[in-house]
């Protein structure tokens, strides 16, 4: 089953479940239309892959089976803080 995820992975624009503008490689990384044609040509730039039009779930289905509310961004995710560098242990000095 499709996490259907919730953003373009690489603009970060939203993508409710109903978006026709959503696209998705094999993997699912996910992307909008307009980073996926314009900037993409239509290929993931994560894995090589075709980016197609993502199938909408329907409504009745959202319930049972809801989309991922989890945000996914190159770079910068708020769910995941980037790692502290703990530096060399003081034993080191
Ligand atoms: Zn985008
Ligand atoms: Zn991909």
């Amino acid at each position: 089953m499709l996490e259907l995820r919730p953003n373009c992975e690489c603009c970060d624009a939203n993508l409710p479940p109903d978006s026709d503008a959503a696209r998705i490689c094999t993997f699912e990384h996910t992307f909008c239309a307009d980073c996926a044609d314009a900037r993409f040509d239509t290929a993931c730039p994560d894995c090589g892959g075709g980016l197609v039009a993502r199938p909408i779930r329907p409504e009745s289905q959202l319930h049972r089976y809801p989309a991922s509310l989890r945000r996914v961004h190159r770079g910068r995710s708020p769910s995941q803080p980037p790692r502290m560098d703990p530096g060399p242990p003081a034993s080191w000095a």
